[in-house]
């Protein structure tokens, strides 16, 4: 660690939660008030259809009460984040957050309320306007309901939600509390134990003994209950598929994508293009390859380190600093915007006993944004900040520009602010460096992200759109058909690589196969990203311009359309094609040096 206790505890390196609530008693009173602005919501059931005067009073009575409950959830969040062993964070944490649950249940009735309204009253409100901050809102409301059912189909729906989630609490429950890891080996024969946490640290090992362990130790656990696991797979893809078809979807995917209208052959053309790729991927590893001296190179030696050189410890400032420089391509007005994560203090930096891991950016509509680090001096700490700041400026300037009901932006464009943030950092840094081992570094950080999130992230896309494919066929998900369709694309896309044993079961443990097709969103974001940062590194004004707009646009409209009014058309493959060339240069100047 780079810096004492004492930094850690000097209220200059913690969040200014304060600026939130000054004291309890504030929070205490706000709290007081939810029961009345519930009120103010509940007296309009019933009427929502009458004019468009009387809708915009009680979305407006809605709007408060969000904005209300949502300041107090976020100070209660921070504060117990704070320090995890102390009650009075948890305690209100705790109380907020069953006071959230009592609101949405009373105002279950809310928008299934809107959306029994006919075409033609929504019509009339959308075109109100008095009603504009909420027409993006009706205007989605009116859009779904076409896959309405009628009001007794719905209430049957929603009586089956419950059962119908089972086979992801099975997962949950599996995963989190009874599965239990046999401790594994290093290469001296030494006992370590493993969980899923250290699953992460040994897979960094320089010992290849203690990496190739982890990976059997791990995923046989995995292999080992892979019958149980694809009965519980099988049951979550086939509540994907029946709903879909209860609510006359053409299919699963399409009923996923139809929120962010995203048509299916963004979802495909994202795999054609990482295929694509492959040959790049392939490059990567044989680089690998050759750096580590292995030549049986397996799935286990992915994740070491190449090379012994770890860049000097970088004191917060510095890295602060250095976020700064990296990000003037966006112009004065964004770094003077961003200064203020410093002056304003959204940071809580550094790592102490008690607080919350990891790294986030939070707040809320009535709060600036607060960011939680556990600074620890190492290079990717500096990129984690450079990611948090992108989130925490894309939020600012949303909540700057939007009114509430517009101001989330959804998830398909979240990681695009915190990529562009962090591969302008990484510009920077190759460009301010002469140092040929300091290059390597960035350039292999560089790849493992690009490797991580681009191909790893579109391998599990495919994954998911083959199994809910295979159910829609007819074809039974059994453990052998999962494993197997799962090693068939391992190998597709690391084609001169060993599969460690059990690793074919690797579909077993990943959560995100239970929330419908949500992966890719990471790397079709993570694409976008090296479309504005190469651009805006290399000084295109326009699309900085854009770029800047684009934070300011929160939810504003449908994701593609947003992105198109940034300059960026991801119903063509050409910038997901820019992604393959930046990570194609990085490998030049790799192979150069
Ligand atoms: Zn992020």
């Amino acid at each position: 660690m780079t810096t004492s206790q004492n930094h850690a505890d000097n209220k200059e390196n913690q969040w200014n939660l304060e600026s939130l609530y000054p004291s309890s008693q504030s929070w205490e009173q706000d709290f007081a008030c939810i029961d009345e602005a519930l009120k103010q919501v509940t007296v309009f059931r019933g009427r929502l259809g009458g004019t468009p005067d009387q809708l915009k009073n009680a979305l407006e009575q809605s709007t408060k009460l969000e904005r209300l409950v949502e300041k107090l959830y976020s100070f209660a969040h921070h504060r117990s984040d704070e320090d995890t062993r102390k009650t009075e964070g948890q305690a209100i944490q705790a109380r907020i957050g069953s006071k959230l649950s009592q609101v949405s249940a009373e105002l279950a009735w809310f928008e299934p309320e809107l959306l029994a309204l006919p075409e033609s009253k929504l019509q009339e409100f959308i075109s109100s306007p008095d009603l504009k901050d909420y027409r993006r809102k009706l205007e989605v409301l009116k859009r779904a309901k076409a896959h309405q059912r009628t009001a007794a189909e719905e209430e049957i729906l929603s009586l089956l939600s419950d059962p119908l989630s089972a086979a992801h609490k099975v997962f949950n429950l599996f995963e989190n509390a009874d599965l239990k890891f046999p401790s594994v080996r290093d290469s001296k024969g030494q006992e370590h134990p493993l969980d899923h946490s250290s699953y992460r640290k040994y897979l960094e090992s320089r010992d290849r003994t203690l990496r190739q362990n982890t990976m059997t130790g791990y995923h046989g656990q995995f292999f080992a209950h892979r019958n149980t696991l694809a009965a519980s797979l099988e049951g979550a893809v086939k509540q994907h598929v029946v709903t879909a078809k209860i609510r006359k979807y053409p299919s699963a995917i399409e009923a996923s994508l139809f929120s962010d209208q995203i048509p299916l052959s963004v979802y495909n053309g994202l795999i054609e293009v990482a295929h694509e790729g492959l040959p790049l991927m392939d490059r990567t590893i044989r680089l690998r390859k050759k750096a580590l001296g292995i030549s049986d190179y397996r799935m286990s030696d992915n994740d070491v380190a190449v090379g012994e050189y770890e860049p000097k410890e970088i004191p917060y400032d510095e890295g602060f600093h250095l976020v700064a420089e990296a990000v003037r391509p966006l112009g004065s007005q964004y770094v003077q915007d961003l200064l203020k994560a410093k002056t304003d203090r959204w940071v809580d930096v550094y790592p102490r006993p008690g607080k919350c891991s990891g790294a986030y950016s939070g707040g809320c509509y009535d709060s600036h944004p607060f960011i939680l680090m556990n600074y620890n001096g190492r290079v990717g700490e500096v990129f984690t900040l450079a990611h948090e700041l992108g989130h925490s400026m894309h939020s600012l300037y949303s909540r700057k520009y939007q009114p509430y009901s517009l101001w989330q932006y959804p998830i398909f464009l979240a990681e695009i602010a915190s990529t562009t943030n962090e591969l302008l950092l990484y510009f920077y840094l190759m460009k301010n460096t002469t140092k040929r081992e300091e290059k390597e570094y960035y350039l292999n950080y560089f790849f493992k992200s690009f490797r991580g999130t681009f191909f790893r992230q579109t391998q599990f896309a495919e994954f998911e759109r083959d199994i809910h494919a295979f159910e829609e066929q007819g074809e039974p998900l059994t453990a052998q058909k999962l494993c197997d369709h799962y090693l068939k694309l391992i190998t597709q896309y690391y084609p001169n690589v060993q599969v460690d044993d059990g690793l074919s079961a690797e579909w077993a443990r990943i959560p995100h196969f239970y929330y419908d097709f949500y992966v890719y969103k990471y790397a079709t974001s993570y694409a976008a990203a090296h479309f504005f940062a190469r651009k805006i590194y290399d000084g295109d004004l326009a699309i900085r311009d854009k770029y800047l707009e684009f934070l300011k646009s929160g939810n504003c409209a449908d994701p593609l359309i947003t992105l198109q009014k940034a300059g960026l058309d991801l119903s063509t493959k050409d910038p997901l094609r820019t992604a393959l060339k930046v990570f194609e240069s990085a490998l030049d100047e790799y192979e150069r040096l």
